[in-house]
């Protein structure tokens, strides 16, 4: 029989496995009766409607089998079985696996240390089992076949398959365990004992029994009454779990470390979740649910690989492991699952969408982590502000999208960093400290707080003492722009040119007629600015520029990254600082020498441009210019 090679990728895990020193060998089993159970779940599902497989719920089971002399160790499930194709794709590869690009991600990542903890992080399924099991024979058929098909392979070297007999639909695990080295025991993994612990442990939860038959000892019968009572042993079969998944058990039952666990297992994440919701509701429509806020954005979040939806099962029986209708996409990142009683067990795919029971409950969901959420915000800021690092993008997102139909719900639950507080804040928290005679809610906008910190434009503001929000990300501008407002306040850019301040009385009175000045200035830049304006924001500075009209100048660089050629272009309004010494220079240079003061122009305009972080039409004329000056 021809040997076949594992693919590559597959190989460099094995021989991770087989030569781990990872302590936590004993995941194999969790990771082995976990694709058992999930066989199970498939072929359970397809019972539901398929009468002639003459099964229903109560006769899946997982069974073990310890055998020490054979040193062999079976698991064996009436799953749905693999079929050659499935031995070869399943077992031949991990690649078919939705977590294997992060396991290999994480695994290029440095060393051997990072590798293992992956292992103890994820498990990385069947070929865990390597771990223990110096060789793996895999003896299954698959539902719909009449063929059954041996797997078998002894490590890296590879595999082969070959026809064989097995009666019913399923699979039978067969590890034959390593000998024991003078570091490690493995004789444990034979151990009835040992191995009900860690059924217990690990797969508690598991919706179907895992049986195993436990050698036992008792009393004989007839030496009961005499002296010297003599033992014999007999055989029983036990169900190791509790089969009580844990989104049925009552939350007080519960410790959090369970829920951490499996969390992780099951969604396969690194770290434990920010926060875990259960709920139980009866009533129109009674369901389970057990949902979790993820403390960290996955890796693939931003990436259309990225599946939301929680699980649904229908009293116990898996039905979907993604129902995308349970989440809304603004709260995409929850995972979870949801069980319920209310469904009709063989509902398909299309009809579930517009199952009216399911809206309810996703309305439901939705409401409950808003609240969630709320609660949070309120009572646990430190973690609500890990939690917005994570997801605070997706919920502006969530207040953009579908025309701002959601902003009622999704604006109290953003943070902008604030000026004047120097850390995240909520809208309500700004309003509550406007000042009376602020007319709006201000913001501004750049790549980092520190460079709008640095900005020219907001310095009339901070000399004003007024807050401002900072708006760091892309999304942060459309958000504002889609609420508009926010308690009647509207928001305004820190960059427009009217910021709804009065002018100083004083100002007014001394002011003089600067038309000469401004008109000089705007004709010698023509077409680059739609205005040249005596600034009422500036202090410090000579110059800045300011957006007239709809678009800003975040919004112009971000068109122009998405869509180069639709040349949107925000309208410049050119402010100078009239008290400015440069600018005074430039004006008396108007009169002295005019070329020398057109260059000044333009290089204050330069100037403008830089600080507002857009691009010069002509760096190198720029240079010239400067080093003409100098
Ligand atoms: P994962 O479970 O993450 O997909 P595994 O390496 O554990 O990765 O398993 C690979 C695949 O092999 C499973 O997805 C499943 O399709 C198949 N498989 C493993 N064990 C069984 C089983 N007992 N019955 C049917 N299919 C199985």
């Amino acid at each position: 029989m021809a040997k076949m090679q594992f693919k590559s990728e597959s190989k460099r895990l094995l021989d991770l496995m087989i030569n781990s020193i990872y302590t936590h060998k004993e995941i194999f089993l969790r990771e082995i009766i976990s694709n058992a159970s999930d066989a199970i779940d498939k072929l359970c599902f397809i019972a539901l409607t398929d009468d002639t497989l003459g099964m229903t719920r109560a006769d899946f089971k997982i069974e073990l089998k310890a055998d020490k002399d054979a040193r062999t160790l079976t698991v064996t499930d009436n799953g749905i079985g693999m079929d050659k194709d499935d031995l070869e794709n399943n077992l031949g590869t991990i690649a078919s696996s939705g977590s294997y690009q992060f396991k290999q991600e994480m695994s290029e990542k440095e060393d051997a240390q990072d590798d293992i903890d992956i292992i103890g992080q994820f498990g990385v399924g069947f070929y865990s089992a390597f771990m223990v099991a110096k060789e793996i024979t895999v003896i299954t058929k698959k539902y719909g076949s009449d063929t059954a098909w041996k797997w078998h392979s002894a490590g890296a070297d590879g595999y082969e398959i070959e026809e064989c007999d097995r009666d019913g639909i399923g699979t039978e695990i067969i590890l034959t365990i390593k000998d024991n080295t003078e570091d490690d025991n493995y004789d444990e993994f034979l151990e009835q004992y040992r191995l009900q612990g860690l059924v217990k442990r690990y797969s508690d939860y598991i919706r179907y029994p895992i049986v195993m038959e436990m050698k036992k000892s008792r009393v004989k019968e007839d030496t009961k009454d005499s002296d010297k009572p003599e033992y014999e042993d007999y055989y029983e079969t036990e169900t190791l779990n509790s089969m009580v998944p844990i989104w049925q058990r009552p939350k007080k039952d519960v410790p959090q470390e369970e829920y951490d666990k499996f969390y992780q297992e099951k969604f396969m994440a690194m770290d434990k979740p920010l926060k875990t919701i259960v709920t139980a509701v009866e009533g129109v429509v009674t369901y389970k649910a057990l949902l979790f806020i993820p403390a960290s954005t996955p890796y693939d979040y931003y990436t259309k690989e990225y599946k939301k939806g929680l699980q649904l099962y229908s009293s116990g029986v898996l039905i979907t492991d993604n129902c995308e209708e349970l989440v809304p996409e603004h709260f995409r990142f929850v995972k979870g699952i949801v069980d319920t009683a209310d469904l009709s067990l063989n509902i398909s795919r299309e009809m579930l969408q517009h199952d009216r029971h399911l809206l309810t409950i996703a309305q439901n969901i939705e409401k409950k982590v808003q609240r969630e959420l709320t609660a949070m915000l309120q009572n646990d800021r430190e973690t609500y502000e890990k939690f917005f690092k994570a997801f605070g993008r997706q919920l502006k997102y969530g207040v953009v999208s579908d025309y701002g139909m959601h902003k009622d719900e999704l604006q109290d639950l953003l943070l902008f960093y604030s000026s004047t507080e120097k850390k995240p804040v909520t809208l309500g928290e700004y309003v509550g400290r406007m000042k009376e005679e602020q007319k709006f809610i201000y913001f501004a906008t750049g790549e980092t707080a520190a460079a709008i910190d640095a900005l020219p434009q907001t310095e009339l503001l901070r000399s004003k003492g007024f807050e401002m929000l900072y708006c760091t990300e892309d999304v942060d501008e459309f958000t504002l722009q889609t609420l508009m407002s926010y308690k009647d306040k509207r928001f305004c850019s820190a960059m427009n040119d009217d910021l709804g301040i009065e002018n100083d009385e004083q100002q007014e009175e001394d002011k003089k007629d600067n038309t000469a000045l401004l008109t000089f200035v705007k004709e010698t830049l023509g077409d680059k600015v739609a205005e040249v304006v005596e600034s009422k924001k500036l202090v410090s500075h000579p110059v800045c520029l300011t957006a007239k009209g709809g678009i800003s100048f975040e919004m112009e660089k971000y068109f122009n990254a998405v869509q180069p050629d639709a040349g949107m272009k925000a309208q410049r309004v050119l402010e100078l600082n009239l008290s400015h010494k440069a600018v005074q220079t430039m004006e008396s240079l108007i009169q002295t020498d005019i070329d020398k003061a057109r260059k000044y122009a333009e290089v204050l305009y330069s100037q403008a441009l830089l600080i507002a972080g857009l691009p010069l039409e002509n760096p190198s004329e720029y240079t010239d210019l400067v080093c003409s000056l100098i």
